[in-house]
């Protein structure tokens, strides 16, 4: 679960971390008060989206008079931003954060992230903040250093200075520093995060540390200990269709391309995403409906499916193991008929009860090829989706 930046600064003050209070404003009348709060300007207006990028994609803007302000709280609000981290159909922007412009010498960059082969908590920073991390990854990925964090003790004191000072961070800063980066690694595992980004990092003139952006995403499967966090979930920012399939205890993934998979099992999932490649078509989704997957729950991934306009051909690659084939077939059935089922069905089965599931979809009146291997099935849905 990501959130916006305005809330990932909240819980940056309630760790003690140096951050600049602003105000979230999604009606331009609220400028007036961001105004009161925040009498002084220079401002800068920064559009709050689920994606970052945004300074260079013209979401974050600096205003030096209240008519200034108005103007570009007005410019941004409504806008549609396209970033690398957007996608090509961009966020429609929403909200605004608008907060007063901090003065600063030096940008740098600080994250900490979870190393999967090491299982322990990495940071990563850098002085040459201000580029974008993954062009500086490709060019220069010395300029890059990485901390691994104890997963039970967290970062040491003597890590956090040595940090400090090869960053190249005033001497005489050495404790606020140390303490900046043990305080965003400890955020970062008490909150169960996977992701958390401070992108730039500044100095400010008197050498204080300040962190001008921040980024947090919660990993899902750790949520469930942090319920009060929950409810900063955005759904306006979230797919909804992940959001429906969440809700019916799928595990749907939205991809760009225009065959709508619908699999047991998440490794057949992935197996059948890389066939249809293989065969030179695309997925417009990941589905796995579980091993258990009832009808009902089969009728809902159809719908959700469905509900994608992209998609030109349904596949059907379901392995009957744990599942009884002859209840997914039921399921196609009756999706079918609800939803009006009018793109091209291929269906893959095998396992317990195939004969069972294959009667019911021969007797009904649900037209679909039946593919006998999960080639078969991949290359048919290829080419019925052209
Ligand atoms: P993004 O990473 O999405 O582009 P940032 O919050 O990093 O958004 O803002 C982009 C740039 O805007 C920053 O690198 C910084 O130069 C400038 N900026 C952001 N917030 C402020 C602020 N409060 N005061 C001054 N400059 C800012
Ligand atoms: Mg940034």
């Amino acid at each position: 679960m990501k959130v916006h930046e305005y809330q990932a600064k909240e819980i940056f003050a309630k760790y003690g971390l140096p951050v600049t209070p602003g105000k979230v404003v999604k009606h331009l009348s609220e400028v007036e008060d961001a105004l009161q709060q925040f009498p002084n300007g220079p401002w800068v207006v920064k559009a709050q989206i689920h994606a970052g990028g945004r300074g260079k994609a013209g979401g974050v803007k600096l205003a030096k008079s209240e008519g200034e302000l108005r103007q570009k709280a007005s410019d941004i609000l409504g806008m549609t931003l396209v970033s690398p981290q957007t996608g090509p159909q961009g966020k429609l922007v929403k909200k605004v954060f608008i907060t007063p412009a901090v003065d600063y010498k030096k940008e740098l960059y600080a994250s900490v992230v979870l190393d999967r082969q090491r299982r322990c908590p990495v940071i990563l920073a850098s002085a040459e903040g201000g580029t974008e991390i993954e062009e500086l990854a490709a060019t220069k990925p010395q300029a890059i250093q990485k901390v691994y964090v104890h997963p039970l003790e967290g970062l040491h004191a003597y890590q956090a200075r040595q940090l400090h000072v090869s960053l190249g961070l005033p001497q005489d800063k050495i404790n606020q520093g140390a303490a900046l980066f043990q305080k965003l690694v400890r955020l970062f595992m008490d909150l169960d995060l996977s992701l958390l980004e401070v992108n730039p990092l500044v100095v400010l003139d008197n050498g204080d540390l300040h962190c001008l952006d921040a980024k947090v995403a919660f990993e899902d499967n750790g949520l469930a200990r942090h319920k009060d966090y929950v409810p900063l979930r955005d759904p306006d920012e979230e797919d909804a269709r992940e959001l429906q399939a969440a809700e019916h205890g799928l595990s749907y993934i939205s991809l760009d391309g225009n065959i709508g998979c619908l699999v047991n099992g998440a490794g057949l999932a992935m197996a059948t995403a890389d066939a249809i490649q293989h065969f030179g078509g695309s997925p417009a989704n990941f589905l796995d409906v579980g091993g258990s997957a009832t009808a009902r729950a089969v009728t809902q991934a159809f719908k959700i499916i469905l509900s994608d306009a992209r998609v030109r051909a349904i596949l059907v690659n379901i392995f009957g193991g744990i599942m009884k084939f002859d209840v997914i077939a039921q399921g196609i059935i009756d999706a079918a008929k609800e939803v009006g089922l009018a793109l091209p069905l291929v269906v893959r089965l095998e396992g317990t009860n195939v004969e069972k599931g294959r009667e019911l979809l021969s007797k009904s009146d649900l037209k679909y090829r039946f593919a006998s291997s999960m080639d078969e099935a991949a290359k048919t849905a290829v080419e019925a989706a052209k």
